[in-house]
């Protein structure tokens, strides 16, 4: 959060715990008090987290479902102790059962989760770039999800456009990109959109490979990332880099670089795209660096209009 902080952002994901181990070690009074100090002083009121990579709520494995649901519940109300806005789950994979089967144990599993939980915090399906037997990577199955829910209201979702561009949605242009932000909203409703991961990805339109890059530098392009950042119905939407981390050419964070792309984008000036581009000549990318599960992620401040 505080480094959020120092790079001007309005918001900030994290993970409210060990997000490769199964243990959650129970928060303590302290540590809550202490995140919820820093949030208040900084007007960060719609914090996401993403809860951890070994939950799988799709998986036909009983005991690893059941270990899924118990951790993602436990994280629902970690997020509410914390006064987290969102948390964002990948769904999960089918395991080879098929898609239907996947989509009916999914729901049953937020069923549950739901169920055992009354946390206020949004539990978001993220889109995913349909890697192996992931589910989630079609707007369908996200709507499909959402109408299976028992309690639908206490659910969202969170659009990341380097999994939908590898799963075939095609936001190369302006053009192209209104069109895919028409579409979800014909299938899902951008009403039902809690969240954004605004990443560049390495890997082509319809590879189903999930690999990010930074804005600019990535088979999606800018035209997309100014039609999302200036789109209307997009400015209460949190937004979120999680683009690899580090620190570029030009001797500035990775995020900063980033962040201030998406500012230049949504400023819209003339002026504009010459920055953009002395931005990117400054910071050049070598050898493709694979970002897959960077830490925290980012919001920049002018994108999210928080009322
Ligand atoms: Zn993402």
């Amino acid at each position: 959060m505080i480094e959020a902080e120092a790079l001007g952002l309005d918001t900030v994901q994290v993970f409210t715990r060990n997000q490769q181990q199964w243990r959650i070690p129970p928060l303590d009074a302290g540590s809550v008090q202490l995140f919820r100090q820093h949030a208040a002083r900084l007007h960060f009121n719609k914090m996401v987290a993403h809860d951890s990579y070994l939950i799988n709520l799709a998986t036909g494995e009983q005991t690893l479902r059941n270990k899924s649901i118990d951790a993602l519940a436990s994280e629902l109300e970690r997020c509410e102790a914390l006064g987290i806005f969102a948390l964002v789950t990948h769904g999960g994979s089918h395991g080879g059962d098929g898609e239907a089967v996947g989509i009916s144990r999914l729901i049953e599993s937020i069923n549950k989760v739901l169920d055992s939980t009354s946390a206020n915090t949004l539990l978001c399906l993220e889109t995913t770039a349909g890697q192996g037997a992931s589910l989630n990577y079609r707007f369908e199955h996200i709507r499909d999800v959402m109408a299976g829910v028992k309690n639908a209201g206490r659910m969202a979702v969170c659009m990341d456009t380097a999994h939908i561009f590898a799963a075939g949605y095609d936001l190369r242009t302006a053009e192209s990109t209104s069109a895919a932000l028409e579409q979800f909203d014909r299938v899902v409703g951008l009403g039902h959109l809690a969240a954004m991961h605004l990443n560049d990805s390495l890997k082509p339109l319809g590879s189903r490979v999930d690999r990010h890059a930074h804005i600019g530098h990535g088979c999606i392009g800018l035209e997309a990332f100014g039609a999302i950042v200036q789109h209307p119905q997009l400015s209460r939407v949190p937004k979120i880099l999680e683009t690899p981390k580090g620190e570029a050419p030009d001797g500035r964070p990775w995020d900063a670089v980033n962040l201030q792309i998406l500012q230049l984008l949504q400023a819209g000036r003339k002026t504009s795209s010459r920055a953009i581009k002395a931005i990117l000549a400054s910071n050049p990318v070598k050898a493709a660096k694979p970002a897959r599960g960077t830490k925290s992620k980012i919001n920049k401040r002018p994108l999210t209009a928080e009322a």
